[in-house]
């Protein structure tokens, strides 16, 4: 579904908050890379995305009633067969459940798993002051306990993109550190002026959270995204 659909299906059901599925059309329709990602409304139906896509799979709760899934028990990595998915369909179930009973949940969100890279953070989000503005940091540690992130108000020029990959503390890691190889740091920018542009052209879209993206070598991937759209 395009954001113009999304926008209307969001509104009609009077709820702001886009589930990951959506999210991650959204971001797609940004031109940033996200891991394929698909609704999966029953245990078979998870079962049968997962062996399509093939494993080792990643579920997910999806509910627009549930902003961060591993809060509620809702996130299940790793999954190697069949059978590993059809229980932590029911994992997932029964404790979204037990946490938030009262959340209207659609199914799962089956994924790949992504191969490991280096997690950043892109968000997009409304400053009282400023209107919107971006942030970027590193992922997990880092911008939970760290506050390693930098910001700069939408829209972006590629200067800007290029100073605020390079202003955090944690930019040596994005340079290779211990041996490993340094990550594509011009993708990164790209991604920062593509959200930027997405976001300027569409003031519907009033908050985005990619965490993390995963960073590589030769590219980077969105494995998480949550999009907040304006309300009424
Ligand atoms: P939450 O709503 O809790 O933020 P996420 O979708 O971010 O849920 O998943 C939690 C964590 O699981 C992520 O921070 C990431 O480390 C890992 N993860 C999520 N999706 C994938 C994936 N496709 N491949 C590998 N790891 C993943
Ligand atoms: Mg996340």
């Amino acid at each position: 579904m395009s954001l113009t659909e999304l926008t209307a299906t969001a509104k009609r059901e009077g709820r702001t908050l886009l589930t990951e599925v959506e999210s991650k059309e959204v971001i797609k329709e940004a031109g940033i890379s996200v891991t394929e990602t698909l609704l999966a409304r029953s245990r078979d139906d998870a079962v049968a995305t997962a062996q399509r896509l093939g494993f080792p799979i990643v579920l997910k709760v999806v509910s627009p009633d549930i902003a961060h899934k591993s809060d509620v028990g809702g996130v299940k990595l790793g999954l190697a067969d069949a059978q590993a998915v059809g229980r932590a369909y029911d994992d997932i179930m029964a404790s979204a459940k037990r946490a938030q009973p009262s959340a209207h949940v659609l199914g799962v969100s089956v994924q790949k798993m992504a191969k490991p890279g280096v997690e950043i953070i892109i968000g997009a989000s409304q400053d009282a002051q400023f209107g919107p503005v971006l942030m970027f940091g590193l992922g997990g540690v880092m911008v939970e306990v760290l506050k390693d992130v930098s910001f700069r108000i939408i829209p972006l020029a590629p200067r800007d993109a290029r100073d605020m990959v390079r202003e955090i503390k944690g930019y040596p890691v994005l340079q290779g550190v211990r041996g490993q190889k340094p990550v594509n740091v011009a993708g990164l920018e790209d991604a920062l002026l593509k959200l930027s542009a997405y976001i300027q052209a569409h003031p519907q879209v009033k908050e985005v959270d990619l965490n993390p993206i995963f960073a590589y070598e030769d590219g980077l991937v969105a494995v998480d995204a949550r999009v907040v759209l304006a309300g009424a």
